[in-house]
């Protein structure tokens, strides 16, 4: 049986991405487009091929669908999330799920509630590298986890600077653009959860309106493993990576907090140096097949709602730290929902 796919947001990451990866799956189709503008919701169906375009939600949600991918501006992701919760279809929602944590843990209760498939699309869960820096780490390949290093500074593109560094009220920031992500992949190659963030941001001369465009943040984990984060949208030439040190060795992976399947992992220890070989499946692809699956009865989506409530959590207690100047403390119960 195929999942169709009612896409609400006409959207980059839709287009460059998430098209794409629905379509990739053998039972995957896309059925409809809903945007605020009825000529972009027009052109962008024709453009990407999708039978049906509406604008309005209601228009959406009383189509043929069976699930919706939400990738509009992060201040609607809420409105829109518990229309389709209320109306049956399984959501696949970008990050940040909400404004705040306490939004963000209300539409995962009500999906809980409601019994429909929920996931947060976290991209770099899938990314083969982080799979391959996870496993080791859990197969003791560091000995005992002590400290991580994320480097995802970046320059955002010229087609999106636009709300992100402008607008507040539609969720602008680098912190709830990529921290999110940063706090989310931590969790996942720790295999750990963070207990406190101490945060420090700046306006480096791309946000306006109080928005910041760079992040530095230094978590505590649950284990004692301490971490630091940078996230930007300002250095053009700054690279990516994630490095893990433990008691008996290091992996450094070099290129991977991006979209595509790229990038190295090295895993250095008193043996010399090993390149880990991983998979190279597209990170969009593999989320969508993980949530189809879950629809199916099979599994998980590859980042469930609580992942999203967690990544949201710590991403606001860096913003409070931020303004505050002192270590926000991360309530250890996040994930639980009852
Ligand atoms: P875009 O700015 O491309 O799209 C967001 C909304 O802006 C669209 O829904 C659309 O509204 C409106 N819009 C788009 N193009 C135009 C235009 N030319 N003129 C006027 N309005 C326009 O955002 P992104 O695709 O970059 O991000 C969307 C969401 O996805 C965010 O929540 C972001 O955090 C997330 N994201 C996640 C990524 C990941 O890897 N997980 C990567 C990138 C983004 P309408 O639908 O009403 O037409």
């Amino acid at each position: 049986m195929s999942v169709r796919w009612g896409l609400i947001g006409a959207s980059t990451i839709a287009k460059q991405f998430m098209i794409n990866a629905i379509r990739a799956q053998a039972d995957g189709e896309i059925a409809a487009v809903m945007s605020s503008n009825p000529e972009r919701a027009e052109a962008y169906a024709r453009e990407n091929g999708i039978p049906v375009a509406v604008s309005t939600l209601d228009a959406l949600l009383n189509s043929d669908i069976d699930a919706v991918y939400i990738s509009t501006t992060n201040e609607l992701h809420l409105e829109q999330g518990m229309a389709a919760i209320k109306a049956g279809k399984h959501v696949l929602c970008e990050k940040p799920l909400a404004l705040t944590s306490a939004d963000a843990r209300s539409m995962v209760a009500a999906a809980k509630k409601a019994g429909i498939v929920f996931g947060t699309n976290h991209h770099l869960r899938n990314a083969g590298a982080h799979r391959a820096m996870r496993e080791a780490i859990a197969a003791g390949r560091i000995g005992k986890p002590i400290a991580a290093r994320v480097f995802h500074s970046v320059f955002l593109p010229e087609n999106l600077q636009g709300w992100r560094i402008s607008k507040p009220e539609a969720g602008g920031g680098v912190v709830l653009d990529i921290t999110v992500h940063d706090a989310d992949t931590l969790r996942f190659v720790l295999g750990d959860d963070p207990v406190e963030v101490s945060a420090f941001t700046q306006s480096a001369g791309m946000a306006g309106s109080g928005l910041e465009d760079g992040a530095m943040c230094i978590w505590r984990f649950k284990s004692g493993v301490i971490a630091q984060s940078h996230e930007g949208f300002t250095t053009k030439y700054a690279g990516t990576g994630f490095e893990m040190h433990g008691s008996d060795g290091s992996l450094i992976a070099t290129n991977v907090m991006t979209q595509k399947p790229i990038g190295s992992v090295l895993l250095r220890t008193a043996k010399g140096e090993e390149e880990l070989s991983f998979d190279r499946e597209d990170l969009y692809t593999r989320s969508v097949r993980r949530f189809h699956a879950a629809i199916h009865g099979e599994g998980r989506p590859a980042a469930t709602g609580e992942d999203g409530i967690w990544s949201l959590a710590s991403a606001e207690a860096a913003l409070q730290s931020s303004k505050t100047g002192k270590a926000v403390a991360i309530d250890p119960q996040l994930g639980s929902l009852d």
